[in-house]
């Protein structure tokens, strides 16, 4: 080999090594949010001079922030923290729900820039949701001050089953007007960007799987108790779908045999009773719960809500112990806007699962996310897939990379910690 070969393939060998490194620093940058210098000498397992000389670089190109935390009272200056400056790269997060659609914007510190809520019909059609998403990702753009070009990817949360190839929704009429939806398109052809969609509880298994993964890394339930119920389930950082992407439509198990037919075709289904929609229906003509905010408000105060509402979580609570007697999960955490009726909600499930014989009493737990779990899991997932959403510190190493596989839900994570009050 000549000296001038020679010289090209050590030159060659050092920048795709370089590259290399860049890319392991930003991958556990982007699963962490913030991380010290030590935290990423050990997460990445390069040399502290590697990892200072990749931060350098980073920095010199204007991707990275730095901040010193408050100290907690003990001794010494606590070490500075570095994450990935929102010039790098933001994420979009779409959440469909049955009467509202919300968006979120977020950088890859795990920040909440911005968000916007809008209440929706109930019987609000595709089209109609489809230009109130887009007018939000404009205004929330606007108002986090971000340039469009930084959007790294979108991902969409759906309450409704979703087809694990197509992405479409797997059952038609469950949430009806986006039976034939192309919102996902839409949003990619708008912005230039990738979009995934996802079903909502499971986006609310995975943001709190990853928020705060089990000691024992075992499966996190999540249970929405919203308009509908739905439940999600992740092991360690993958979700659970099943076969077609059904898993979880745990809504549809039967609460009361032979009982009132369900849209869904069968009788007695949990969600008639559990679900708020159900409860408003009980509620009809009362005058005194019109909203599931009216519900939640009332329900300490009128007696004919506190019925419904106990009703309905008194069968959930029974069935979700027959879902944590076969599943034995490490944890189950409650999510959706129900979560605000509190202890009305809470202390009936925990009553159930604390009498169960098999083992010490399941943890139980209130999202700390409440009604935006869905919200952050679509979020965490844009995050933290650097393979998926290219974001602008690794846009030379991607070039070479090979594509990413079809499912960007199975490469494993660890942990970020969503962070940001939405203004
Ligand atoms: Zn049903």
């Amino acid at each position: 080999m000549s000296d001038n070969a020679q010289r090209r393939t050590v030159h060659a060998t050092s920048g795709a090594l370089r590259a290399a490194n860049r890319a392991r620093v930003v991958q556990v940058l982007r699963r962490s949010g913030w991380a010290t210098r030590s935290e990423l000498t050990h997460h990445t397992g390069l040399s502290r001079a590697t990892v200072s000389s990749v931060l350098g670089e980073l920095a010199q190109r204007g991707l990275i922030a730095q901040r010193r935390q408050a100290g907690d009272g003990g001794k010494g200056r606590p070490p500075a923290q570095v994450a990935l400056d929102t010039s790098a790269g933001t994420a979009i997060a779409v959440d469909i729900g049955v009467r509202h659609v919300a968006v979120a914007v977020g950088d890859l510190s795990h920040s909440v820039l911005a968000e916007r809520w809008v209440d929706v019909p109930h019987d609000h059609t595709a089209a109609s949701g489809t230009r109130i998403v887009l007018r939000s990702i404009e205004e929330a753009v606007e108002q986090a001050g971000i340039d469009a070009d930084e959007l790294v990817g979108a991902a969409v949360s759906i309450a409704a089953p979703v087809a694990t190839d197509s992405g479409r929704l797997a059952v038609p009429g469950v949430l009806p007007g986006w039976n034939e939806s192309t919102l996902a398109d839409t949003v990619a052809t708008r912005w230039g960007i990738p979009v995934v969609t996802e079903n909502d509880a499971n986006l609310g298994a995975l943001g709190e799987a990853v928020a705060r993964p089990p000691a024992d890394g075992g499966d996190v339930l999540f249970v929405k108790v919203a308009s509908r119920i739905g439940l999600g389930s992740a092991r360690g950082t993958t979700i659970v779908r099943g076969r077609n992407g059904y898993a979880g439509e745990f809504g549809h198990v039967t609460a009361r045999p032979g009982g009132e037919p369900c849209w869904c075709g069968r009788r007695g289904c949990l969600e008639l009773y559990a679900g708020g929609d159900g409860m408003l229906r009980r509620l009809a003509g009362s005058g005194v719960a019109g909203s599931l905010a009216e519900l939640v408000g009332n329900a300490h105060s009128s007696p004919a809500v506190r019925r419904v509402v106990d009703v309905g979580v008194a069968e959930l609570a029974r069935a979700l112990t027959d879902v944590v007697v076969v599943l034995d999960p490490a944890r189950v955490v409650l999510g959706g806007e129900l979560t605000a009726l509190g202890d009305l909600l809470v202390d009936p499930i925990r009553r159930e699962l604390d009498a169960l014989p098999f083992g010490p009493p399941t943890e139980l737990s209130v999202s700390p996310f409440g009604e935006r779990a869905s919200l952050v899991g679509a979020l965490t997932v844009v995050l933290t897939e650097p393979h998926r959403f290219a974001d602008r510190s690794q846009a030379a190493a991607l070039r070479s990379a090979p594509p990413p596989g079809p499912d960007p839900f199975r490469a494993p994570l660890t942990r970020p910690a969503l962070r940001g009050v939405p203004s």
